[in-house]
């Protein structure tokens, strides 16, 4: 385990982290124009990397007859069009660079709104940044690099079929307190409660569904647990939630966006207004017309992974826009909030504990799933409707059943129900999960 979360440090802050941190800490105070020539050098950089490595693009750009060069600035990305999951989810292949070293490239899973996984690959360089750009967040914050933090997301921090506590275990490298959010529950919580008193953290770390149900389950207890910092995200993080938590925990809450993409990436400053960081990618807001007048789609131009490039992607989340620049002084873009992410519903047990369903449960090995959903009629139980095609066979099955009783417990009822198609809402919206209790 120690050799693990010594690897998982470098992967994560190899050598690179130290330079990347510094530039970020000094961009940040660059002026508008400072960061539009830093988001052009990048995006040339990237461009020129796509067509040159990645099939997809190589087609694309000779599709349409331009060269890397008819991309110089911001404005020329629109000569590319969108491209959507359902495009990288035909063949991510062919989204890989060719040039990368696959031994350094990192393959993740993202559920999404769909139902149906998508595969990403990241480089080392990606990953970096990704920690890099959260690390500044923090300092916003003015959490202390290496701070004692609680890290409760829906990552099981301990497997699922452990009946006995501990139900945390603890991870040197992140100086951090992993605590399963799994075995949260009434009877449980107790116990969370004291081995967290006792390990004194500033920060917890969590998705805003699971925070909630960890400060009410505390507030029932009548508890008193503090941090001065809560960073939240993954999920929707509404007014309600957001003060809740905060109230209860007697902790500043900072949400941070971000996608499995890798394309976008947006954060609250010590000012708790959302700030979209352009050294990260290029976001754009294409107008949703049947929505209200300020929200928007964002669609991002990832700038730093290498591995597999995604330009103009559309993310199919939500943000509210809003004018004027913040308080804290930097020039970056301000958003009033972001809605439409992941389902921030919960899975009932049959012990009546409150599993959120918001990562992903089914991985991308299962072949042949096109879409998923999940229903819930009562607790411990699950109906799974999928839309699958001829590539889909008896072990896919299993494999469904497999990870779902990982993830939601291995008591599960789970029912399996070969549909066509998944029907929409009436406004023609996907629903991922829908409880009946
Ligand atoms: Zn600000």
């Amino acid at each position: 385990m120690f050799g693990y979360g010594l690897a998982c440090k470098i992967i994560r802050e190899g050598k690179q982290f130290k330079r990347m941190i510094d530039e970020l800490e000094k961009s940040q105070w660059y002026s508008s124009q400072e960061l539009k020539e830093l988001q052009k050098e990048k995006l040339k950089i990237i461009i020129r990397h796509a067509f040159n490595n990645v099939p997809y693009y190589n087609r694309l750009f000779r599709k349409l007859n331009i060269s890397p060069s008819d991309i110089k600035d911001i404005e020329d990305l629109k000569k590319l069009p969108l491209i959507s999951r359902r495009d990288v989810q035909a063949n991510p292949e062919d989204f890989l660079a060719v040039n990368v070293n696959k031994n350094f490239i990192r393959t993740a899973f993202t559920s999404g709104t769909m139902g149906s996984p998508l595969k990403i690959y990241r480089d080392v360089y990606s990953i970096n940044f990704e920690n890099a750009i959260i690390r500044r967040q923090y300092r916003w914050a003015g959490f202390k690099d290496g701070g004692r933090k609680v890290i409760l997301r829906s990552t099981l921090a301990v497997s699922s079929k452990i009946k006995r506590p501990p139900y945390w275990r603890y991870d040197f490298f992140q100086n951090a307190l992993m605590a399963s959010a799994y075995h949260l529950s009434e009877k449980n919580i107790g116990l969370y409660l004291k081995e967290i008193s006792g390990y004194r953290p500033d920060a917890l770390e969590t998705v805003p569904s699971i925070g909630y149900v960890f400060a009410k389950l505390l507030k029932q207890k009548n508890a008193n647990l503090g941090f001065k910092y809560v960073f939240t995200s993954s999920d929707n993080l509404s007014r309600y939630k957001k003060d809740f938590i905060q109230s209860q925990f007697n902790a500043r809450v900072f949400d941070h966006y971000g996608m499995a993409e890798r394309v976008s990436a947006i954060g609250m400053c010590e000012k708790g207004i959302y700030h979209v960081y352009p050294e990260y990618g290029i976001t754009e807001f294409l107008p949703l017309d049947r929505c209200k007048e300020n929200y928007f789609e964002i669609i991002g131009t990832g700038l730093n992974n290498f591995a597999m490039p995604l330009l103009r992607y559309r993310s199919g989340d939500v943000a509210r826009l809003t004018s004027g620049m913040c308080e804290c002084g930097r020039n970056f873009q301000c958003i009033d909030g972001i809605e439409g992410r992941t389902s921030d519903q919960f899975f009932v047990t049959s012990d009546r504990r409150f599993v959120p369903l918001l990562v992903c449960i089914l991985s991308a090995n299962i072949h042949g799933l096109i879409e998923s959903q999940f229903i819930q009629e009562s607790a411990g139980e699950i109906l799974v409707k999928i839309a699958t095609d001829n590539r889909f066979g008896s072990s896919d099955e299993a494999k469904i059943r497999g990870q779902i009783k990982n993830y939601l417990g291995q008591d599960t009822r789970i029912t399996i129900e070969k549909v066509a198609f998944i029907p929409r809402e009436k406004n023609g919206k996907f629903r991922q999960f829908i409880s009946e209790l």
